[in-house]
């Protein structure tokens, strides 16, 4: 049995230096070597594992036959995304968990073969994907985040007239503004957002709905049924003393001011801080995104503070071993208490106090304990909040009869997606809290099947105030 290919990175010295990709990528030969080892099973588990069920075997072969594009056009089918997915899918929890080749050895690197297919695809020339024939109905997306591309792709696929409002002046959401450059290059987002301008898609920029344009504005524009796609982006803070200081960030701004607004490049109009001691709080993707650009930025010592164990990290694995190389220090069962500031304001250290794990608590995961009487002084002059955010209320608060959880969530109909104003859908972040990437795609997906059934039976948004 072969062992699974892994792909080229740049080395932990080189990457620290810039916002380059670390993974390289398969050349054709690993690619080959990798779909070889798929055993094409009867029963396919990975397509079950996968959100938006990606005929993964079908695609896998097609690589084994070097007929790359037959198997993006096989991946294109399910999802709009497959650059995007194939860097950062959490595979291990989902396709890659169940491979069959997986039980004896290590499975198929699904995730790698996916971003070999989508970036060899993207190198060539393209004829425009097929044009559709419009079936005269529009539908307004709101937001442009892996749930709006993923539903407005299935909705052009079936003919209408798709139109993104998106509030920033790029589009992809997280994908753009939260995951950094040397996770996911932002030629790659803007390649797949084209794939779907090509179909056909509109996205106007700058555009905030609940602001700019209301629902109800919507509605006297004639669109059949809005999407609401617009992401969990307001940053959770903890309430300890010192979070006001200066060199406190929530990880939301920290990473929007680098990815969207350049802030580390010589005259950035949107400055940021370039800390040289930086504690990141939380263990989740966002976290280890910011403690690595932190890095990138010219830190000298980065600590992830997590206050649970290393088993129970959130983040995904190969973030965890690249973070672990470049020599971010994990503080594990550690808890941040406080912060502390200098005579100007600024930060200078933060008080943490040790941990125990205990029963396991609602989430599933053990319960963290303090241990008072173990407290530390970390000297530190940045700290980075990346603790979790939920949805921004500004489209709720503007638009009354939205149901929404206490947690600011959308309340929508789990098998339709449709939220309490009848011919408005909602998925992704926005209804889950934050979550995934494909689990955003998966809620798009579901949205644009049920728009089309509701459409077709000639229902249609009317929103009177
Ligand atoms: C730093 C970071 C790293 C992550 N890493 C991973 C990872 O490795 N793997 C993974 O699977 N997931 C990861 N995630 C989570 C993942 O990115 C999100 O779950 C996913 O992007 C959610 O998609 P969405 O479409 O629901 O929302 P978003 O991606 O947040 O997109 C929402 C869009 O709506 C726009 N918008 C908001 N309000 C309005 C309005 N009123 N009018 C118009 N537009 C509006 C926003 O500007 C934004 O463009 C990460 C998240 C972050 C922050």
């Amino acid at each position: 049995m072969t062992n699974r290919i892994n792909m080229h990175a740049l080395s932990p010295e080189d990457r620290i230096k810039s916002f380059d990709e670390v993974n390289l990528g398969y050349r054709l030969q690993d690619a080959l070597l990798e779909a070889d080892r798929c055993l094409d099973c009867k029963h396919k588990p990975c397509v079950d594992a996968c959100p938006v069920g990606i005929d993964i075997p079908g695609f896998i072969k097609k690589v084994a036959e070097n007929k790359i594009d037959e198997a993006y056009h096989i991946i294109f089918g399910a999802s709009s995304l497959p650059a995007v997915c194939g860097r950062v899918c959490p595979q291990e929890t989902q396709c890659e968990q169940v491979c069959v080749r997986g039980i004896k050895g290590e499975s198929v690197a699904i995730g790698h073969l996916e971003r070999f297919v989508a970036d060899t695809y993207y190198e060539k020339e393209h004829v425009l994907h097929e044009f559709i024939p419009t079936n005269e109905k529009k539908i307004a997306i709101v937001g442009s985040g892996p749930a709006g591309l993923s539903c407005a792709h299935d909705l052009l696929d079936k003919g209408y007239d798709v139109d993104i409002y998106e509030a920033l002046h790029e589009a992809g959401g997280v994908l753009t503004y939260g995951i950094p450059a040397f996770r996911l290059p932002k030629t790659i987002v803007r390649r797949e957002v084209q794939s779907l301008i090509d179909q056909g898609c509109h996205i106007h920029y700058d555009v905030m709905i609940g602001k700019t344009l209301t629902l109800k504005d919507l509605s006297e524009m004639g669109y059949h049924a809005v999407f609401v796609g617009t992401g969990a982006g307001l940053p959770k803070f903890m309430g300890i003393p010192g979070e006001m200081l200066s060199g406190v960030y929530s990880a939301n701004e920290f990473l929007t001011r680098v990815n969207l607004m350049h802030a580390y490049q010589k005259g950035a109009t949107t400055p940021v801080k370039h800390g040289k001691r930086v504690a990141v709080i939380g263990g989740g993707n966002v976290a280890l995104d910011a403690a690595r650009t932190a890095l990138r930025l010219g830190a000298s010592i980065v600590y992830i503070i997590y206050r649970r164990s290393k088993s129970e990290l959130p983040a995904r694995l190969e973030e965890v071993i690249h973070a672990e190389e470049e020599g971010i220090i994990f503080k594990f069962l550690t808890q941040i208490k406080e912060i502390n500031g200098d005579a100007d304001g600024n930060v200078k250290s933060i008080r943490c106090v040790e941990m125990t794990l205990g029963e396991k608590d609602a989430s599933g995961r053990p319960r963290p304990i303090e241990n008072p009487k173990k407290q530390k002084v970390i000297p530190i002059d940045e700290v980075i909040m990346a603790i979790g955010t939920t949805p921004n209320p500004m489209l709720i608060q503007a638009s009354k009869d939205l149901k929404a959880t206490s947690h600011g969530c959308l309340v929508v109909d789990e098998n339709t997606m449709e939220t309490s104003i009848p011919m408005v859908f909602a998925g992704g972040d926005v209804v889950t809290g934050s979550a995934t990437v494909i689990l955003a795609m998966e809620a798009g997906k579901k949205a644009a099947k049920a728009i089309d059934e509701r459409v077709s039976l000639h229902h249609h948004f009317a929103q009177k105030s």
